[in-house]
């Protein structure tokens, strides 16, 4: 089965973050975009934050035939996919994932160009001062010493970082000894002569000399350091004086041992060897383990690991080396396997600036700047069951595991901090690595780790682990370092101290040749000496000898004239050397001049940027002071702006409430107009029935009277009823009609067919639907009446005897009911007429007032009332008939019923 149809169009599955050595990730054939990256929450430090740099490089395969799992996809990309062997163990589910980096190397990526993308920026960060960490994450036998150490010919990062970093400061380095480091992680300096002493009591002890340069240097270290890339840093300051330390230790089942520690032989107190017998000089002596202490600025160190002064790539490369030896000879004696121990190597780099001349280091310790960078070459990253270690081995892979998995639980809490802005505790102390390099991460500096993989298919499942943890260390952050300030010499020190010194001894030999040129100065004597005649045998041994004498007396003369010689040009040589030097000192007093001249000008100078900065200090002052008028200014505007709008809020908090208040009263006013209006639309008609139907009374009334004088003047003949006796008017006035005023003529119509009174009269009760319940207990009350709403023609026909309740409005307020009575007729033309004879008067009192009884208009009711025969409504209209047929009413007036065209 091949791959996705494209290498880009598979996805990397993420998967949920439950631990670092999780189950392997569910298939999934979900096509996708680039692997996406969780926004990282940016802290409220406002220092800038830069992430781990995390680089991958893919080894070749051991062998052609070998099945690969990771593909290089592009520079920044790499994709895994399950081995043959594992799809089948896993029913054939096939998936592959992909992971992005910084950049990935690929297997045919050199050395070089991993250097100069990784390594060269934190070596270019050492020399500007500051912090760098570059570890090799991966499985045993994936590359990580390949890559951090290199094989001869092919040097890896650590020999390419050395030779950078002493192409860039060569020139510039300090004597040795003049920087000191203290056993506190801090270092010193001193003055040349201290240096020097220093050395020279060195050279005088018999062991063990630090390799000079100049020595003949191990040809394998030579092949390893050989790297010809004369890669060196720009803009090195100069007016700087720089040493390099290096140390070396190795982290072994959570035990830090400095491999560069010479252990002296003590025979008086001898060490134990690890076959439990004494040792003896030339023993292997086990390495004792160092701690870890934290310096004044925070800094992790291991207390009394030795750090030595390296002068050139060659020295560090060799001091490396026998620490690498010695890791390798401990490991075989110890039975220890190295691919379980941490290496690292720690370059230090000390630098301070010239003193004012140029000429010696500034013996100032606050402007020394010590940095450094640690290369760390991790112990392999895969399970211990891989390496089938047994017994104490299995425990101390345990433990190395342990240091790796607290790497990867420190970096996991770092990057939950960071991303979701939480505070919780990294447990760096858990394990001597992560404590080491605390302050990388919780400090500043420039963290980079580059992954190495191996491709070949058995380390499948330990690679994607490797793949995980470096996707998840790209997220963490570390704080960016500052650039440290300038020493505030005036720059281009060194290279003024160094023209004047070539200036000096340029001039010096042009004058009379080098003065301290011993050579030339011998061969000068040489040739006088050559010169100069030798002295003749001048013994004389016979008396006869003539030529002895002579010749000596000639060499002699020879040599007094060249003595003479000789002292005329001594004598020309101390008059030229007397001029040279009168020249030189009027060169050196111009010289003087000059300086004082320039001296004037530069103080002069001085004093007008001193008061220039005295002017900007007090300007600076004067707006500091101002920031803070205005600071406080816009403190108050704020405060009340605040409170107008707390006090705004309220007010417009209380509108609404009113507002609501308003609406809700409205709403009842309404209510209450409405049920009044109501109420008065009521009574209002009530009273206006009530008014019309008074009226029409009245009206009625009036229309008998004219009825009845019309009769009275039409039938002046016919015959008179009976008048009623002024007598029995008079003893019955207990009823006292309302009525208008009686007319004393007879009825207009003739009493026929009149219904026997005795036979029992019947009542037609006419109760308009208009009357009020007046809810009185004493109401009228007439038996077997027909009681009708309307006036009706058959009720009327069915009695003799009608009554009309009428209610109206009296002029107290009181309601007033009426009752009008008839008597009923057969008419002429077989229709029913009424003949009123009586109208009754009922009205309310207040109880605590008289009696409500009827006829209220009776001002002087008789004291027997209540008992008298008055009370009986038929007993009182009948007569009440009787009085108005007779003289009360005078003749009764007759009303005739017409139910369709009345009501009342
Ligand atoms: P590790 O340190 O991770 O255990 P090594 O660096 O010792 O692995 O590598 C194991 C072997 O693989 C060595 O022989 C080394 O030369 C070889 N090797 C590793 N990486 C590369 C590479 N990029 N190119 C060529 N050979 C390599
Ligand atoms: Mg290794």
């Amino acid at each position: 089965m091949g791959p996705g149809p494209a290498g880009y169009g598979w996805a990397r599955v993420r998967p949920a973050r439950s631990g670092l050595a999780g189950p392997p990730l569910t298939p999934s054939h979900s096509r996708a975009k680039k692997p996406r990256r969780p926004a990282l929450k940016k802290p409220s430090n406002p220092s800038l934050k830069d992430p781990v740099g995390v680089y991958c490089r893919v080894r070749p395969l051991g062998r052609p035939d070998q099945e690969c799992c990771i593909e290089v996809i592009d520079e920044t990309t790499v994709q895994i996919h399950p081995p043959d062997g594992y799809r089948i163990f896993r029913n054939g589910e096939y998936r592959e994932t992909q992971y992005s980096f910084k950049e990935v190397f690929g297997t045919l990526v050199a050395q070089k160009k991993l250097f100069d993308v990784v390594a060269k920026p934190l070596v270019e960060d050492l020399i500007r001062g500051k912090n760098g960490l570059l570890f090799t994450y991966g499985v045993t036998g994936s590359g990580k010493t390949h890559t951090m150490t290199g094989s001869p010919g092919d040097g890896g990062l650590l020999p390419r970082c050395l030779d950078m970093i002493f192409n860039s400061i060569g020139p510039f380095q300090a004597k040795r000894f003049v920087f000191k480091l203290d056993d506190k992680n801090g270092v010193d300096v001193q003055c040349e002569v201290d240096a020097l002493l220093e050395r020279q009591k060195r050279d005088a002890m018999p062991v063990p000399k630090t390799p000079s340069g100049k020595r003949q240097i191990d040809p394998e270290i030579a092949d390893m350091i050989n790297v010809q890339d004369h890669c060196k840093v720009e803009e090195v300051d100069e007016d700087n004086v720089y040493s390099v330390f290096v140390s070396y230790i190795e982290i072994y089942n959570n035990y830090i041992y400095d491999l560069l520690e010479e252990a002296p032989f003590e025979p008086i107190k001898p060490k134990w060897n690890n076959c439990n017998t004494p040792l003896r000089n030339g023993d292997f002596i086990p390495p004792q383990s160092k701690i870890l202490r934290e310096d004044q600025n925070h800094n992790m160190y291991v207390m009394g690991c030795t750090e030595v002064e390296v002068k050139s790539t060659e020295e560090a490369f060799e001091v490396f080396w026998r620490g690498q030896k010695k890791r390798h000879i401990a490991n075989t004696q110890l039975n220890r396997e190295s691919s379980r121990s941490h290496s690292v190597f720690i370059i230090k780099l000390a630098q301070a600036p010239l003193d004012a001349d140029g000429d010696n280091v500034l013996q100032e310790k606050e402007q020394i700047v010590l940095s450094q960078l640690s290369l760390v070459d991790l112990a392999g990253s895969e399970r211990t069951n891989r390496t089938k270690a047994e017994g104490n081995r299995l425990r101390e892979a345990g433990n190395i595991n342990q240091s790796l998995m607290t790497l990867r639980t420190c970096i996991e809490v770092l990057r939950e901090n960071q991303m979701y802005g939480i505070n919780k505790m990294v447990p760096y102390r858990d394990s001597k690595l992560t404590h080491l390099f605390k302050n990388y991460f919780d400090g500043e500096g420039k963290v980079r780790m580059i992954v190495c993989v191996n491709p070949k298919a058995e380390d499948y499942e330990e690679s994607l682990q490797v793949m995980r943890f470096a996707e998840m260390t790209q997220e963490v952050e570390v704080t960016r370092p500052v650039d440290r300030p300038l020493c505030g010499l005036t720059p281009g020190r060194r290279f003024r101290n160094q023209a004047f010194q070539e200036e000096l001894s340029r001039k010096l030999e042009l004058r009379g040749g080098p003065i301290d040129g011993e050579p030339e100065e011998q061969s000068v004597l040489e040739t006088f000496l050559q010169n100069f005649p030798p002295l003749p045998a001048c013994e004389l041994l016979d008396i006869n000898d003539d030529q002895t004498l002579p010749k000596l007396i000639e060499v002699l003369e020879k040599r007094h004239k060249l003595r003479q010689m000789l002292s005329k040009e001594f004598s020309k040589a101390v008059l030229d050397l007397k001029a040279m030097l009168q020249e030189f000192d009027c060169s050196v007093a111009s010289k003087e001049n000059q300086i004082k001249v320039t001296l004037s000008d530069k103080e002069k100078t001085i004093v007008r940027q001193k008061t220039e900065i005295e002017r900007l200090e007090k300007k600076i002052k004067t707006l500091e002071y101002k920031i803070e008028i205005l600071e406080k200014t816009a403190t108050i505007y704020e405060e009340d702006k605040r409170n107008l709008q707390q006090e705004l809020e309220s007010k417009s908090q209380k509108l609404q409430r009113q507002a609501s208040d308003k609406r809700r009263l409205e709403a009842r006013f309404q209510g209450m107009v409405a049920e009044t209006t109501m109420k008065w639309e009521r009574e209002c008609e009530r009273r206006v029935a009530a008014k019309q139907l008074e009226m029409q009374n009245k009206l009625w009334v009036k229309d008998e009277k004219l009825k009845q004088l019309k009769a009275i003047v039409t039938e002046p003949k016919k015959e008179k009823p009976e008048r009623p006796s002024r007598e029995r008017d008079r003893e019955k006035p207990v009823q006292r009609s309302v009525s208008p005023s009686p007319v004393p003529n007879a009825p207009p119509v003739r009493l026929r067919h009149r219904r026997s009174r005795s036979a029992g009269e019947r009542w037609v009760d006419h109760k308009p639907p208009s009357n009020l319940p007046t809810e009185t207990v004493m109401q009228p009350h007439v038996p077997h009446a027909i009681t009708v709403a309307a006036a009706s023609e058959k009720a009327l026909a069915k009695c003799d005897k009608y009554m009309l309740t009428h209610q109206e409005l009296a002029s107290d307020g009181e309601i007033e009911t009426k009752l009008i009575k008839g008597d009923v007729f057969k008419t002429r033309g077989g229709g029913q007429a009424v003949q009123f004879t009586d109208i009754e008067t009922l009205k309310q009192e207040s109880p605590t007032g008289r009696k409500r009884r009827s006829s209220p208009s009776n001002p002087d009711p008789p004291e027997d009332a209540a008992d008298s025969e008055w009370t009986d409504v038929e007993t009182r209209c009948s007569v009440a008939v009787e009085m108005r047929a007779g003289s009360a009413l005078g003749p009764g007036y007759e009303h005739h019923a017409k139910p369709k065209r009345r009501k009342p």
